[in-house]
């Protein structure tokens, strides 16, 4: 079929496109957390801990380095100011021999004149203490020294510095090999910054003495410590505006991605034009819904519509509009549906409708002839009124499927059915699927047959009390006049009629016959009660009862004259609604039968809960009850719970003497079978009734034999 293969290269062309949102859109569709939130925040957390941890790390330099250069600074002015003083030491070097005094006279002015210079020097600069040291560790001057004369220690810094080789180094407040004046300087300054330089007296000469000075560190330090501190909080003020900045950005920049995320997967999700679910939605709606369905014992249903002559609305009106009327479909099957269902858009004029957790299947054929008959009210488009019509095929999980392509591939195929044969709604069955021409050419006759009289005529079976003969109703069976096939029995057009929607109007038809046929008996003197089988498919109409109520009155047949019949799986698919239309129809007096009882599975106590007044037991059991022993019980047990009910029974299908008697001795109060008599046309019947009741008069037992006079 060609619309379907389109189907199929649409589903080809978007599969793989499908694919990668499909993760993503299934991800928003079942509503899972999203996990950007979070997400921003766990940057927030990571960028903070990376800000702090650059800050410490930037901080630690800082100091280090700020530290550094305050004692590179502290080294240099130290360094210089010792240069000045060096000078005056040179020139009180310079007495005697070789620099050295050899008079007492001349070792106390070079002390005096040494000792002064270092005052000066202690006093406009940081050095805190200077001393003057001969090569054999005798001071011979300085500031805040020992006293001129006094020996201290050599190490190898001090040979060092002798060597000519500047000595730098800083001394720790609890310095162990602290000797001479460094203990009492370290007491009272803290750590110093030491000083060895070697004295020469003349560019190139010996070097006869070490300068010593020391410094303490602490000013320094501390000033130090304040600018890195002051630093330290400029950077930190400017990393956490940077930060907040970043964070700021990245927040901004997560919500776009995320309103566009959104905006992608709804559109991955979601038809361009009307908005509606498209087929990646549908399908995770159905595959929700299955799994659902699975686990409480119900149904999911797919209804697939499609409008009629779309093509051509849109070739008069105009695409612009043809638009507007698709957006509008939509919302008005919304209109007929739960909020658990779902409307979709498969493209062009195709929705589909998702119906989920469904006590029974029958129920969405009640919703898709909803759909359709919501669809025939006036559309208003732009100011022009237009009529539309659709129709819907109907798949059915777990029966037609499990997957949204199955239950698609099997409702587009009744879909197909319902346009060829202009049909509203037909269900999906698998004779479906081998649709051949010949039934095809049926089903189209059949609805012609419908819809015009003469072709759908009704046959009558008696049904007979068997303690006394006596005819106490019959049972319409109707039987199909085709106009080249001859007459067709209901077994070969009564299951196509069901799939198709067609046993609706069928229906009204037989009934509208019986009763006109059971008011024209009643004139003639004939009281007979009318059997009509009802399918279940006329239960689901919202006004059945209704109706039923309706025609009786105008036909003017007394309710009670009515019976209705219904098969006990047609009432087990759905018991509630099946109960509450049995009780609307028992209100009115109508009588109700359980047809081919025994082959469903209907229990005692919901039985009980029926407004029940006849069980009739399936051919199946009673046709084999003589030679049969499981038969025989299973209609005894039958008897008995009719009994237990307070209802009547009817065996059908009594084709012999031998179970006729069998049932009479097993107590059945009613019989209806080919010994009887055959179904036959409503002329014949009046003309039987009194030849029965003739035979019956004349024999010793109720009945012996039955005229039968029929086809
Ligand atoms: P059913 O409702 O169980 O109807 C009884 C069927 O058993 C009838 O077949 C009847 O002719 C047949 N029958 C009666 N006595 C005997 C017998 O002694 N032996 C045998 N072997 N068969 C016997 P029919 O008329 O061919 O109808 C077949 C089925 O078609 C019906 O079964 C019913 O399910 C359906 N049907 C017939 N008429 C209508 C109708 O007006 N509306 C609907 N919805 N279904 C109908
Ligand atoms: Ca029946
Ligand atoms: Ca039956």
């Amino acid at each position: 079929m060609k619309r379907r293969a389109r189907n199929a290269d649409f589903e080809d062309q978007t599969h793989i496109s499908n694919e990668h949102v499909r993760v993503f859109a299934r991800r928003r569709v079942s509503g899972t957390v999203e996990r950007r939130v979070p997400l921003v925040f766990s940057f927030a957390a990571v960028s903070l801990i990376l800000t702090l941890a650059l800050g410490v790390v930037l901080g630690r330099e800082i100091e280090r380095s700020v530290n550094e250069r305050g004692l590179e600074m502290l080294r240099q002015t130290t360094q210089s100011a010792i240069a000045l003083t060096v000078n005056t030491i040179v020139t009180g070097l310079s007495f005697g021999t070789e620099g050295v005094p050899t008079t007492t006279q001349q070792k106390l002015a070079q002390a005096d004149l040494i000792s002064s210079a270092s005052r000066v020097l202690v006093s406009n600069s940081d050095v805190v203490a200077v001393e003057a040291v001969l090569a054999d560790g005798t001071i011979i001057g300085g500031a805040g020294a020992p006293p001129v004369g006094v020996t201290i220690p050599r190490d190898e810094r001090f040979r060092a510095a002798l060597a000519g080789v500047l000595q730098i180094r800083t001394l720790d407040m609890n310095a162990h090999s602290a000797t001479g004046i460094e203990p009492s300087l370290l007491g009272r300054f803290g750590d110093l910054l030491v000083l060895e330089q070697g004295v020469r007296i003349k560019p190139g000469g010996p070097i006869l003495a070490v300068v010593v000075s020391y410094a303490p560190l602490g000013p320094t330090r501390r000033q130090a410590a304040a600018d890195s501190r002051s630093i330290i909080l400029i950077l930190a003020a400017g990393l956490l505006v940077l930060w907040l900045a970043v964070f700021r950005l990245v927040v901004r920049a997560s919500r776009a991605l995320r309103r566009e995320a959104s905006r992608n997967a709804h559109q991955a999700t979601h038809d361009a034009l009307t908005a509606l679910p498209n087929r990646v939605l549908l399908r995770d709606r159905t595959k929700q819904a299955v799994l659902a369905s699975r686990r409480s014992g119900t149904y999911v249903a797919l209804i697939l519509i499609g409008l009629n002559r779309f093509r051509e609305l849109n070739d008069t009106l105009g695409h612009p509009l043809g638009d507007v009327l698709l957006k509008q479909i939509g919302p008005r099957l919304q209109e007929h549906l739960r909020d658990s269902d779902t409307v979709g858009r498969l493209g062009g004029d195709e929705f589909a409708v998702i119906l989920a957790d469904l006590r029974s299947p029958e129920t969405a054929l009640t919703v898709a002839e909803k759909l359709n008959v919501a669809i025939q009210q006036s559309f208003v488009l732009d100011g022009v009124t237009v009529d539309v019509d659709s129709s819907a095929g109907i798949a059915t999980s777990p029966d037609h499927g499990e997957t949204f392509d199955e239950l698609l591939q099997h409702a587009d195929i009744a879909m197909d059915v319902a346009k060829r044969e202009k049909l509203a709604t037909v269900n999906y069955t698998a004779e479906l699927d081998t649709y051949s021409a010949d039934q095809l050419t049926l089903l189209a006759d059949l609805r012609q047959a419908v819809e015009q009289p003469g072709q759908i005529v009704v046959f009558y079976q008696p049904q007979a009390e068997l303690a006394t003969g006596k005819v106490s109703g019959v049972e319409a069976l109707v039987r199909w006049q085709h106009p080249q096939n001859g007459l067709i029995s209901p077994d070969d057009f009564i299951p196509l009629a069901e799939h198709t929607g067609i046993i609706r109007p069928l229906t009204w038809l037989i009934l509208r016959a019986a009763l006109t046929q059971n008011r024209q008996w009643a004139q003639a003197g004939l009281l007979l009660r009318v059997s009509v089988n009802v399918s279940p498919r006329c239960l689901l109409e919202p006004e059945f009862a209704d109706n039923v109520s309706r025609l009786l009155a105008e036909i003017g047949v007394p309710p009670e004259r009515l019976e209705v019949e219904l098969t006990e799986t047609a009432i087990m698919n759905d018991p509630d609604h099946a109960r509450d239309v049995l009780h609307d129809l028992a209100g009115r007096g109508i009588r109700l039968s359980i047809d081919d009882f025994g082959t469903g599975y209907s229990s005692m106590a919901y039985l009980k809960m029926l407004p029940v007044h006849e069980l009739k037991i399936d051919r199946a059991f009673i046709e084999n009850m003589d030679s049969d022993a499981n038969d025989a019980a299973i209609v005894q047990y039958s008897l008995d719970l009719a009994r237990n009910l307070k209802v009547t029974v009817v065996a059908e299908g009594v084709a012999t003497q031998a179970v006729w008697q069998l049932l009479a001795e097993l107590g059945c109060p009613t019989a209806q079978g080919y010994y009887l008599s055959r179904p036959m046309p409503a002329d014949n019947l009046v003309q039987w009734i009194a030849h029965h009741q003739t035979t019956v008069a004349a024999s010793t037992t109720p009945v012996t034999r039955a005229a039968t006079t029929s086809t």
